[in-house]
């Protein structure tokens, strides 16, 4: 049990909001969803279905300038995708009209005052943490003449920046966030939802506790920045006399070599660094779906990290094990050859074709098996072979033997090698008598390698990845430099492949193991006569 849940167990426990539990998931749509998210959603939603409550979506509107319904669109697709479903749909704009009128209370009251200063003014009158604040030449204005200005703000007669109204909460705390805050601002900007209707738009700090309360949050679980604005989010639940659900903090999850600032990866998509938010190096939601994460992954790795208290940073490699742990019990198991070089059995009928059968996955019984041909010219991975060999080298060498996969024991021959000296064909000859699941076949060889019969094998385009970035905390710069500059060259390398026939059926993003080779799945830029794979993560570490 982490820190939040032995929270919300105690306020069960104590009847406190009637013993029920209601969360929140609250994106700002102003870019798609990434692996820091999910952490996030994987609690809300978690912690809801945990304690049989509900958990909300609710898009924190509030800045029309950044957002957009493309993103809209893409979080909730993201958050279906991951297993998960929203109780409410919600956003913040939708209570533009209950803060306002809120926001005339606090004037009535004496808790608001319309400020004229410039945002500099407001600042430098701030001050510093150790020294009370100044306050504002505005700030004694008369309720009636408060709530003229403010009419007038929302009315459309003053320019950006002119005004905004602050909180009334003093100039003397330690803590800056509780100077007389801004709880709106002039901005003639439309808004995706709300249109030319508003010219006027409140602060996150000023929307975000009342949008919880509204929606009746019991618990308001965000990341460690906040800490510092709860007490305003209680000063205003407080200050309107309404619900007023608990704000809780958690460290927000980095991880090694990845970025996730949503402001620097639209950066990355925008100035064509990645082939899109989708881009499987990218650490979005849709980024690791394209890559070939599944959704349990993606959960499992949440899992895994747990909860914490105070920031730190979670080795990537992490998320690759999740993958990989989860993938091995689902993936079909295939064989495809990345390097090729040509195995000629001698002894094999020219026009003879061997139906063998290879398990589609080991770890799933269920999963079957399937028929894949087996005839005298094969590709193999040239880096099966190797002609000067030392004693630790287990693979194909000039007299050795070998498995193949589902197949024979082959002995090697001969090689056929090109003017360059440049290995073109590796001659073999099998036994009969060893064919796997045969009684003789338990004749000891060193290794098993995976093939492709050549004249039934289909060309394949292969996406390998490196990491994005090529040290493990792009963000830290020197001076003169940007994030940008950590970008590893070598991300992304293409190969072709030859690939099993049965593959031609295969859907974008099912999954596959490419036997000894790693996880792939096929990829949404696939077509009738090539499939394109993307490398998930390798087999081992
Ligand atoms: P930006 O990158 O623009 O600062 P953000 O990361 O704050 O944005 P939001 O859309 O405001 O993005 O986040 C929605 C929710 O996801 C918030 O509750 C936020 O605390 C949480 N969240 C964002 N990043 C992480 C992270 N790395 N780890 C855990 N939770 C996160
Ligand atoms: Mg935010």
């Amino acid at each position: 049990m982490n820190f939040i849940e032995e929270i919300i167990e105690k306020d069960i426990a104590n009847g406190k909001n009637d013993s029920k539990v209601h969360t929140r998931f609250p994106p700002e749509p102003n870019g798609y969803l990434h692996i820091g998210h999910a952490k996030s959603i994987c609690l809300n939603f978690g912690i809801a279905k945990k304690y049989g409550g509900l958990c909300n979506l609710r898009f924190d509107d509030t800045n029309p300038v950044k957002e957009d319904v493309e993103y809209v669109d893409s979080i909730k697709e993201d958050i279906n995708w991951l297993g998960f479903q929203w109780a409410e749909e919600h956003y913040a704009s939708d209570y533009f009209d209950q803060l306002y009128e809120w926001a005339e209370r606090l004037i009535t009251e004496g808790l608001a005052y319309v400020d004229d200063q410039s945002q500099e003014e407001i600042s430098k009158g701030r001050g510093v943490p150790t020294q009370p604040g100044t306050e504002s030449p505005f700030r004694n204005r008369s309720v009636e003449e408060n709530l003229d200005l403010f009419r007038r703000m929302k009315n459309g007669e003053f320019p950006d920046g002119s005004k905004v109204l602050r909180a009334k909460t003093g100039m003397t705390s330690p803590n800056m966030h509780m100077r007389d805050p801004i709880m709106y601002r002039i901005l003639h900007s439309e808004h995706h939802r709300t249109g030319n209707k508003w010219c006027i738009y409140p602060m996150y700090d000023y929307a975000h506790g009342q949008s919880d309360s509204i929606e009746g949050i019991t618990h308001s679980i965000c990341t460690l920045e906040f800490e510092v604005h709860r007490p305003l989010y209680d000063w205003f639940c407080e200050a309107l006399r309404i619900h007023h659900p608990q704000q809780i903090e958690f460290a927000r999850l980095n991880l090694s070599y990845t970025i996730m600032s949503k402001r620097k990866l639209l950066q990355l998509v925008k100035d064509h660094y990645v082939m899109g938010w989708d881009d499987p190096r990218m650490p979005t939601i849709c980024g690791l779906r394209r890559r070939g994460y599944t959704p349990q992954s993606v959960r499992n790795f949440a899992e895994t990290v747990g909860i914490a208290k105070r920031d730190n940073v979670i080795d990537v490699s992490l998320l690759e094990f999740c993958a990989r742990e989860d993938l091995n019990k689902v993936a079909t198991r295939t064989m495809a050859v990345l390097d090729p070089v040509k195995l000629v059995i001698d002894n094999f009928p020219d026009d003879k074709v061997e139906m063998l059968n290879a398990v589609n996955n080991p770890e799933n019984p269920e999963a079957g098996t399937r028929e894949v041909p087996f005839t005298k010219e094969l590709w193999i991975e040239r880096a099966d072979f190797r002609e000067n060999a030392d004693k630790k080298f287990y693979r194909l060498t000039p007299g050795g033997e070998v498995r193949l996969k589902y197949a024979y024991i082959v002995k090697c021959v001969s090689v056929d090698k090109d003017e360059n000296g440049e290995i073109t064909a590796i001659h073999v000859t099998y036994d009969p008598e060893t064919k796997s699941g045969m009684p003789a076949s338990n004749r000891k060889v060193k290794a098993t390698i995976h093939w492709v019969s050549v004249n039934y094998a289909n060309i394949a385009e292969v996406r390998l990845f490196d990491r994005l970035f090529a040290v493990p905390a792009p963000d830290e710069v020197e001076e003169g430099k940007t994030f940008l500059d950590n970008l590893n060259p070598n991300s992304l390398t293409v190969q072709q492949a030859y690939i099993e026939k049965s593959l031609t059926l295969a859907n974008v993003e099912k999954h596959y193991q490419f036997e000894r080779l790693g996880y792939f799945c096929v990829d949404k830029d696939s077509t009738a006569e090539k499939l394109v794979f993307n490398k998930t993560v390798s087999l081992k570490q």
